[in-house]
């Protein structure tokens, strides 16, 4: 039977729809994910059907022009539509609660510091009037090349500042640039005061807030009492009255805080905005010159399209943050009859995390449901009567797996199966018989699950056998290097296959990385109300490669990710719509050359090669091996340091 009949056949009743349902892409997707009729993944970069790329096609094409997955690929269009998104939802609750100041994201370029990357938020943000956010020195150094001749878009500089960071703030300054230093910590403002003097600047001042109200989320300690950010109300009066003596307060015009990352509940996003805008009430009345309020990043991503306050979700809309916000800091001012300030976010996520979708092969996979022996002993014969104490009562379970024994069968199996392994440490069970119990037990254990499947309620003892039957999924990335959020933090992304989606997914795995570590692998996937142990995915077909997506990776992966086992940056490329249908590529970044990977690690690459050669030359000498032999060695050699770090198939 060929391939695609046997795929037929499985296929009745499936239809994408279902997969739609199963990988729950309209809810993590928001629009920019679906799947066509051939059961591909698409992307439509401005949430429009009209408008859509075909992934599997992309991945194609890719490799035709031998950029082999694993590759990271990156949508400019979908992160231009999440600017003017933010842009449009600010802007209509300004004119809905007759908000009297306008709004500015500025991007946090630590989300995804890729020179592209920050290079289009900037170009997009333009029509917005969008600005960047620099948590440090090198970041400063970066964005003031990339903010040339552009005196009005925002600059906003956070982290803790030594002379120089604040020199080069001061200098931007000088030579006509929006950029506010934000004092992080006191003795920041002693170093503003005296570079602004040293260079006869008045400069914009920022001050991050230390608020009462505690953050939310994972990152819920980057505010409160206890961060290790801003100042205390207490430094902030004494930061005025120093302003005041210098008669500087005009040059204070910013308030700041930052509550944390992915806030998943808008009730958390409240309060510290209402206490930051009675801030800023209070400083305006005392005379401070501000003009903006910044509320810092946190913005939410729903990963798992939950929609709910659980920490890969979040239960509000862009909307209605925008609302909030606009609401909150208004309601204050008009009571505190102050003017409406600038409105200022730090949303990096948000921006960034859609438009990227890491793309990787399976090359392998291990099955421990197949290591069943049949019932009609065409596996293997097995003579009952010849097998010792332990084996012999696994193959009776085995053999008697029934819907009415289902706990006892199984209770069985794992106390023989315990015995057949202590005579076996003892000696008295042979190699042959050990795998034997292996299989049988594992066997046993298929049989239990597969009338489990037919249950309506599965006894509790028997709720893990899914996960412990399930494929392992071998993956060729580095989930330390692609991933990081993945393994440090249990953050889940949505994964999924690109491809065969008209086609019933017949397996469950959990998958794994290529990396020799056990932490490289993912065993939580997205599911509507808790997280699924296993994904299902389809049968690997020989001589096919088969491809899963993990997307809304564009926020903090890239470059938080390592070199474990020397598997460097991935393939990455920037695909665009074309104006007349279809999709070309604007830019390609190779991944990193083993000869790469080497030199970040203190190789001499120019000495690796001389050296095998040397070696070649010693066995050539010593008739190991031929010339010849050698001759193709160090070619062998010398192409695969110049080849990619990671699996390249055949
Ligand atoms: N602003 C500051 C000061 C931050 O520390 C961060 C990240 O933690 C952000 C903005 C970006 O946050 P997010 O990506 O959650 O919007």
């Amino acid at each position: 039977m060929n391939t695609s009949s046997k795929r037929t056949g499985a296929n009745l009743g499936w239809s994408t729809a279902d997969a739609l349902d199963l990988y729950r892409t309209d809810a993590w997707g928001k629009g920019y994910f679906g799947i066509n009729d051939l059961g591909h993944v698409v992307v439509r970069p401005h949430g429009n059907p009209s408008q859509e790329i075909d992934l599997f096609e992309v991945v194609q094409g890719l490799a035709a022009r031998d950029l082999a997955t694993p590759v990271v690929i990156r949508f400019s269009d979908i992160l231009a539509n999440r600017l003017r998104q933010l842009s449009e939802a600010f802007a209509s609750a300004i004119s809905e609660n007759d908000y009297r100041n306008r709004y500015a994201a500025v991007f946090p370029i630590k989300v995804n510091q890729q020179r592209l990357v920050v290079e289009e938020v900037f170009r997009y943000g333009r029509e917005f009037g969008f600005g960047l956010e620099v948590g440090s020195k090198p970041e400063l150094l970066a964005v003031m090349s990339i903010t040339e001749n552009s005196p009005d878009r925002l600059v906003i500089c956070n982290g803790f500042k030594d002379e120089s960071y604040i020199e080069a703030v001061i200098l931007a300054t000088k030579l006509g640039r929006t950029i506010i230093p934000v004092v992080e910590n006191f003795e920041e403002i002693h170093l503003i005061l005296k570079q602004a003097r040293l260079h006869e600047v008045r400069p914009r001042i920022g001050v991050r807030v230390k608020l009462a109200s505690e953050g939310a989320g994972r990152w819920r300690e980057s505010a409160g009492e206890k961060s290790k950010f801003g100042l205390f109300i207490t430094e902030i009066l004494n930061l005025h009255a120093l302003l005041a003596q210098h008669d500087m307060l005009d040059c204070l015009q910013l308030v700041h805080c930052h509550t944390g990352s992915q806030l998943q509940d808008i009730r958390r996003v409240k309060d510290p905005i209402n206490e930051l805008a009675h801030v800023y009430a209070e400083l305006k009345s005392m005379g401070a010159g501000l003009q903006y309020i910044d509320i810092g990043g946190g913005l939410g991503v729903d990963y798992d399209g939950s929609g709910t306050n659980y920490e890969s979700s979040m239960n509000y809309t862009l909307n209605e943050y925008a609302s909030d916000v606009v609401y909150r800091i208004k309601s204050v001012c008009d009571a505190r009859r102050v003017p409406h300030p600038m409105l200022i976010s730090e949303s990096g996520r948000a921006i960034a995390a859609h438009h990227s979708v890491l793309v990787f092969d399976v090359p392998g996979r291990s099955q421990l449901d197949q290591m069943r022996i049949s019932n009609g002993g065409s596996d293997e014969a097995v003579d009952r009567d010849a097998l010792p104490a332990p084996v012999r009562d696994l193959y009776d379970s085995f053999r008697t797996v029934s819907e009415r024994r289902l706990v006892e069968c199984y209770h069985d199996a794992f106390q023989a199966r315990e015995q057949a392994l202590q005579m076996f440490n003892l000696g008295y069970l042979n190699l042959e018989f050990r795998g034997l119990a292996e299989r049988l037990f594992w066997g046993t254990c298929a049989k239990i699950r597969d009338l489990c499947r037919k249950l309506d309620e599965i006894p509790e003892e028997l709720a893990d056998l899914e996960v412990m039957l399930s494929d392992t999924y071998f993956c060729n990335i580095s989930i330390f290097q692609s991933l990081p959020d993945s393994w440090a933090i249990g953050q889940l992304f949505p994964i999924m296959p690109i491809h065969r989606l008209n086609e019933r997914p017949t397996r469950n795995a959990v998958l794994a990385d290529i990396t020799c570590d056990s932490d490289g692998k993912i065993d939580r996937f997205v599911h509507p109300r808790e997280t699924k142990r296993t994904l299902e995915v389809h049968d690997l077909v020989a001589g096919e490669r088969y491809y899963l997506a993990a997307f809304l990776v564009g926020a903090y992966q890239e470059t938080l990710g390592d070199l474990h086992n020397l598997f460097g940056d991935t393939h990455v490329v920037h695909i665009r719509l074309h104006d007349e249908g279809g999709w070309w590529i604007e830019e390609i970044v190779k991944g990193d050359t083993a000869n790469r990977v080497l030199e970040y690690m203190e190789y001499d690459t120019d000495e690796l090669s001389p050296r095998l050669a040397r070696d070649c030359e010693r066995a050539v000498r010593e008739g190991r091996i031929s010339l010849a032999q050698s001759q193709a060695f160090k070619r062998f050699y010398e192409t695969e340091l110049d080849g990619y770090a990671y699996l390249e198939g055949d």
